[in-house]
Order: C-alpha cells, then structure tokens, then sequence
C-alpha cells in the first residue's frame, strides 16, 4: 500500500505522535509510507488534527481512503492496539531530538474546560520510559496530563532517578499532587529545563507556593518552575501571573478556547503577547501595554 501523511496543524513543528506511530506500523507491514504530497495516489491517507482551532486542511486529496483523527475533529477515538504499541517512526521528524510518549494516560480530575477527561477517561498506566526511550537520545518529553496521580508514573519517575536521561513533563503537573514525597522525586529528576506545573485559577495560588516550598527544600530552586495560566477572566489570569512572578516562578499565559473550539478575545490575546513575550514582560506593565494597544 502507499500511504500518505498529513499532520494538518503540523505548522508548530512538534512532532505528530500518532503519525510517527502509524508510520512505523505500515512500514513494518510492508507499506510504503511518506508525507502526503499533491503529485501522487494514494491507496490510504491519515489526517491528523491537534487542535479544534486551527483551520482544516482543504486540497483535494487524491486517495481511495481518508481517515482523519485527533482532538481537532473530535474524535477521541484510541490508535488501534497494535499500532499504539508500535515504536514510532522519529525518521518523520529529522529535527527531534527527543523521545515522545505517555507514561500515562488520562485524569483523574473533571476541570469543565478541559477535553482530556471526555478524551482519554480515568487514569491509567500506558507505557515505561525505558520503552518510550529513543537508542539515540537521552531526552525524554512526556505528554502525559497528570503523571503524579498514577503510582504507575511516580514509579517511573521513580526509576528514571540516577538514569542518564533528561526529562520534561511538558503538559504541567498537578501541583495538589506535588507533597514532600512527590517533591523529593521530582527534584532528583535530570530536567531538560522546567518543572512544569498549571495554575488555571487563582485557588491553586497557595498550592503552587506549597509546592514551590517543597521543591525547594528537596534542592529544586523557584527558577526552575514554570506554570501554566489559563487565561480566561484577564484580572484574575493578571493577579496569577503577578504572584509566580514574585514566587520566582516563570508564567505562560494561554488564552481560553472552549470545547467548541471558539476564539479568544482580543484583550486575552493581548494578555498573552504581555506575558509570554519576556522582554515585553520585563519592559512594562501590563496596564501600560494595555494602554499602548
Ligand atoms: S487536571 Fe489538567 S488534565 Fe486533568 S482535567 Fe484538569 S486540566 Fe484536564
């Protein structure tokens, strides 16, 4: 079979997991596999879409199947079985120079703004480190959505201490989760850069500084964390941002989409540009850059 691949939101350059997988599987099938391109038939195209609110991809496809998945078009469906076990095809990706995958799949929260319960359901295990490691690199980027509330992912970071491999949980932890015992861990982890976590609303003010204080005792200093905010209401998303900033810890503002894939307003992406652009940040105020439109 010749198989085609589009990753239709692919413009971020972060390296499509499923595709790397589906690659990997029609290959070891036989099949020849390669980005889609406009000059060829194709017996079977995947088209795979991360987010709900980036355009879709209109050229004609010239193909006697299509399938398209990903949260993008709502289908939450799971990668077949065999395929999901499938080792990924990094040769997609000739820039990637980390390993990818979910140590983890699934929440066992129910934030109403978030896809990931209706998507991937109650927490579970999904795979090792040692099997989502590349022969080839040391860095690993775990995707998972709440690692510290399985005790199959704290006995992964667990076994990762000591290992020759540098780590990022790139999708933020729970801070709640982070208690001495869980600080101590991840502050023997080798962190590619940040320790992530999220602050989605101003309650976990006081939890993130907790967590902060137990990372610091266990020898993880304030600068090395990083944090999510949701930004939804702009004075609230301003106020969260503001005591990080005095935690010492480093702010990324992400403007609110609803399930329904609907837009941000204008003054939320304003806020956005202020906040995730650090020299902007360091330069003025907030009001200031409001003002100046
Ligand atoms: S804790 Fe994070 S992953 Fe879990 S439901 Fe809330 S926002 Fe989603």
């Amino acid at each position: 079979m010749r198989i085609g691949l589009i990753a239709v939101d692919g413009h971020s350059g972060f390296p499509n997991l499923a595709l790397m997988k589906l690659s990997a599987w029609h290959k070891a099938q036989g099949d020849m596999v390669e980005w889609w391109s406009g000059f060829t038939r194709y017996d079977r195209v995947y088209m795979s879409k991360v987010f709900t609110f980036t355009p879709d991809f209109d050229t004609v496809i010239d193909a006697a199947e299509i399938i398209r998945g990903g949260t993008g078009y709502r289908s939450y469906e799971d990668l077949p079985p065999e395929v999901e076990a499938t080792f990924p095809d990094y040769s997609l990706y000739p820039r990637c120079d980390c390993a990818i995958g979910f140590l983890t799949r699934g929440c066992i929260r129910r934030c109403p703004w978030c896809v990931v319960p209706q998507k991937e359901g109650d927490i579970r295990p999904a795979s090792t480190w040692r099997e989502i490691r590349r022969p080839d690199s040391r860095k690993l980027v775990f995707l998972d959505n709440n690692v510290l509330a399985c005790g199959h992912g704290l006995t992964q970071i667990e076994d990762m201490i000591g290992e020759p491999v540098w780590v990022d949980l790139n999708q933020g932890l729970d801070a709640r989760l982070i208690d001495r015992q869980a600080a101590a861990l991840l502050a023997r982890l080798r962190w590619m850069r940040f320790i992530r976590m999220s602050c989605d609303t101003s309650a976990m003010l006081p939890v993130i500084r907790q967590a902060a204080e137990y990372l610091a005792e266990a020898g993880a200093a304030a600068s090395r964390l990083w944090c999510y905010v949701l930004v939804r209401d702009v004075e609230d998303a301003h106020r969260r941002v503001t005591e990080l900033t005095e935690m010492g810890v480093e702010a990324f503002a992400q403007p609110y989409r609803d399930l329904a894939g609907g837009e941000p307003t204008e003054e939320q992406n304003a806020f956005a540009r202020w906040c995730n652009r650090k020299e902007v940040f360091h330069s003025c105020r907030w009001e200031e850059y409001r003002r100046g439109g």
